[in-house]
């Protein structure tokens, strides 16, 4: 049976990139783990006066670098082992794009679309009065994810500050423009892994103007994915879905309708002019580029010989099993691994710090030429590592990130 716990999925390859880097062992057990952990319970009043209990997280992976840094994710399958993982996930991204920042991740066991905008204000401020404490500008840094948006920052913020008695914008990021969000973090996920898609592109002496691309999961990062996949790419859309199914032309959709449409109706079913696909045949579609932009585990040995992608660029994170990865390697999938792809969306979050310290603000040309900058230099340093050790993208990316943060630990005293 493949292992589908993402926590272990993201140790077994930290121990490869161990192995292959000759780690020593205090340095390789040090980063197996995360240097701190909190488990919260939060009591919350429900709009009918009854009050729910619910469980929240936060996991400082490693900030040996930096601050440590990473979303909230609140969803219903949310665990520990989820947070962990994606929590060494973000300290694997941060190093991979050199930013001055460790790793962090947080959630809430929840189901967002089941709860009122009041009860979702009220869940984001006891969550900030329970892990308040343990977050600061210069400590930890959350920031939105899968079903949390700048206004449930807005709100955590204005809990922070109110709690500690000043302004502190720089302790979240994702926030609202008006309170000290950056301009272009709202694409920013996306944007930046177009701009590595392109560096992918040259490499692999591929044409994309005109080539049909895919994405899976039509939310944040997948419906920009596919508006700047078009527009700065030229490839052409034929195939998008979300939780509740896919839609598919071959000859290609505009992304405005459907983003579009997905906002106005709820989903993308009835997209005029398109049939109906299932998410599983969506990955499979003989396409140049494909999105993968839900949730982990969606390409397994299960299905990984059927996709016929040339590159899979993983805006989601943990999308691939290490398991589909060796087989993707077989049949020269050229696999973008996840904590290079959407590390734009972290990027942009630390030009947001930035600015907020300097409380000076940067505009949208800025702010794309130097997130195109730290995403081309990153593809740069992963792409010499592939070549130099013949490994994929991603054990790649892990010898990159591995080898600076475990530096960064030798030059602390750490180990
Ligand atoms: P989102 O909530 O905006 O979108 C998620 C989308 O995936 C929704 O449309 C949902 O319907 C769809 N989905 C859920 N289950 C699905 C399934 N089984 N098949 C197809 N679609 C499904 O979240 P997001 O912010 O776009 O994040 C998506 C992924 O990108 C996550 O893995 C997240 O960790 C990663 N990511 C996001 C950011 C960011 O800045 N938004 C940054 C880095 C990584």
């Amino acid at each position: 049976m493949p292992e589908l716990n993402p926590f272990k999925i993201a140790q077994k390859q930290l121990d490869t990139a161990a192995a292959t880097l000759g780690l020593d062992e205090p340095t390789h057990q040090l980063l197996r783990w995360p240097q701190r952990e909190l488990l919260v319970t939060l009591p919350v009043r429900m709009d009918d006066g009854s009050i729910r209990i619910f469980h929240g997280y936060r996991v400082q992976y490693n900030g040996a670098r930096g601050p440590t840094k990473g979303g909230l994710r609140w969803h219903p399958d949310e665990t520990i082992d989820t947070v962990r993982a994606l929590s060494a996930w973000m300290t694997w991204k941060t190093a991979v794009v050199d930013l001055p920042l460790g790793g962090g991740k947080g959630g809430v066991t929840c189901n967002p679309k089941e709860l009122s905008t009041g009860e979702k204000e009220r869940l984001a401020r006891a969550y900030i009065r329970a892990v308040g404490r343990f977050l600061s500008e210069t400590q930890d840094v959350p920031a939105p994810d899968v079903y949390t948006t700048p206004e449930i920052m807005a709100w955590m913020m204005d809990e922070y500050e109110t709690v500690t008695g000043h302004h502190a914008p720089g302790v979240i990021t994702g926030k609202p423009i008006p309170l000290g969000g950056s301009a272009g973090r709202g694409d920013a996920t996306a944007r930046g892994g177009i701009y590595v898609t392109r560096e992918a592109a040259k490499k692999l002496g591929v044409d994309l103007t005109g080539k049909a691309m895919a994405v899976q999961g039509f939310g944040n990062a997948g419906q920009f994915a596919a508006l700047l996949g078009s527009e700065i790419l030229g490839l052409k859309v034929v195939a998008a879905s979300d939780s509740q199914g896919g839609v598919y032309n071959a000859k290609g959709m505009d992304p405005k309708a459907l983003v579009d449409h997905k906002q106005k109706t709820g989903s993308l079913s009835g997209f005029p002019g398109a049939e109906s696909i299932s998410n599983e045949k969506l990955l499979e579609l003989d396409v140049t580029v494909l999105f993968p932009a839900a949730l982990e585990n969606m390409i397994t040995d299960k299905n990984a010989d059927r996709i016929r992608a040339k590159i899979i660029c993983e805006l989601a994170n943990g999308p691939t099993t290490p398991e589909a990865d060796a087989v993707l390697w077989k049949n020269k999938v050229f696999v973008i691994p996840d904590f290079l792809a959407n590390a734009g969306g972290v990027t942009v979050s630390y030009f947001e710090q930035v600015q907020n310290a300097y409380n000076y603000y940067w505009n949208l040309e800025l702010v794309y030429g130097r997130l195109d900058e730290k995403m081309t230099k990153g593809f740069a340093d992963v792409y010499a590592m592939h070549e130099r050790h013949t490994v994929n993208m991603r054990e790649a990316a892990y010898l990159v990130s591995v080898s600076r943060v475990a530096e960064a630990c030798k030059l602390r005293g750490w180990v």
